[in-house]
């Protein structure tokens, strides 16, 4: 096939002032003129597709996504952002709260700390459902700041001034708030233990700062966790944040020597003693650019895509972008483990595409 169309299909080339070919040509026909059919097929799919772990720790992975559409991986994206479900604080019984921030503001607060439970143990809590032990964690709070009374009766150091999420203690027998007009604040049946195992829950992390109290002020509160997806709110999401970029390429169009290795060396690599990406081969007229890391670095990607818009450098050089090829990052609220997110994104994609065949 002509060079030409190869590069509209496989890649998006960053310019100086716009990108261009940023399409994706998804109808198999387009290039039926050239003799070429590049109908999606289930066969080919299997073949190319490729997922490689890059780095991967408790809360962060990069991988990268090989021979799949960005349909795809926007796809995967967005179900990470806002469809896979976590526990989060949905509602806050507030016994007392003498503190400056006002309960609704403290709630919302209370929203956002991210809880450690496993969402797969517990089922969602529909309108109207009694919270029970498969469909609500309960956690409760009570700090008063004080000044310490010292043995000699003076008074001493102020204690619970700032309180943090690790004043938020797990109920695993349900709500202890007394009962309200004759109703329960919870239905427990029997203790949470019994569904969740040996995990403790509770917030993941333990040194969030919720409110600051001055002596005499106090706090008392329950919260109730239930199950919900990030497009409810966004409390819910798994993720800080999740992102994929297409795969750069710098390639050399035409032989850059001479003067312009010089200026090219200047604007584009020797702005570290450490950059390694381009190298020089040859000396005075001689001198060629190499390229030694085909993807360049944050550092260099920009320089170069800026360059192509000087004058004569749009022949010579290109910034060109996979369509077909991420690298792709999950940055996780340390509920569950990326892997699992992703894994979870997947079935999630999978049941939606069932969904869609069975209403055909
Ligand atoms: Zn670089």
């Amino acid at each position: 096939m002509l060079e030409r169309l190869e590069e509209q299909r496989h890649y998006v080339r960053a310019g100086a002032e716009h990108n261009a070919n940023v399409n994706e040509v998804a109808y198999g026909g387009a290039y039926a003129s050239v003799g070429k059919d590049f109908a999606f097929s289930a066969e080919r799919f299997r073949e190319t597709f490729a997922l490689t772990l890059t780095t991967s720790d408790e809360e962060r992975c990069v991988f990268e996504l090989e021979g799949c559409s960005p349909a795809f991986a926007n796809a995967f994206r967005r179900i990470i952002l806002s469809e896979v479900p976590t526990m989060a604080i949905e509602k806050v019984f507030v016994v007392n709260n003498t503190s400056v921030v006002a309960d609704e503001v403290f709630a919302h607060r209370l929203g956002l700390v991210p809880i450690k439970a496993d969402p797969a143990m517990f089922e969602y809590r529909g309108e109207g459902d009694a919270a029970n032990e498969t469909n609500t964690i309960v956690l409760k709070m009570h700090v008063r700041c004080h000044k310490e009374r010292n043995p000699d009766g003076t008074l001493g150091e102020v204690v619970n001034r700032s309180v943090y999420s690790n004043a938020l203690t797990w109920c695993p027998e349900g709500s202890q708030l007394p009962e309200e007009n004759g109703a329960k604040y919870s239905d427990f049946k029997r203790s949470q233990k019994e569904v969740v195992g040996d995990q403790e829950l509770g917030c993941v992390h333990d040194d969030i700062l919720l409110v600051k109290l001055a002596p005499g002020q106090e706090v008392e509160l329950e919260c109730h966790c239930v199950k919900g997806i990030g497009q409810e709110h966004a409390k819910w999401s798994p993720v800080g944040t999740c992102w994929y970029k297409m795969v750069p390429e710098i390639t050399i169009l035409e032989p850059i020597t001479g003067a312009d290795a010089d200026e090219f060396m200047k604007k584009c690599a020797n702005f570290s003693e450490t950059h390694k990406c381009y190298a020089c081969e040859g000396k005075g007229d001689k001198k060629t650019v190499k390229v030694v890391e085909s993807r360049g670095c944050d550092f260099c990607v920009e320089r170069v895509r800026e360059l192509t818009g000087e004058p004569g450098w749009a022949d010579k050089i290109a910034v060109r972008k996979r369509k077909d090829h991420f690298i792709f990052t999950i940055e996780t609220i340390g509920q569950m483990a990326p892997g699992t997110i992703f894994k979870e994104a997947v079935k999630i994609l999978a049941s939606k595409a069932q969904n869609v065949l069975s209403t055909l």
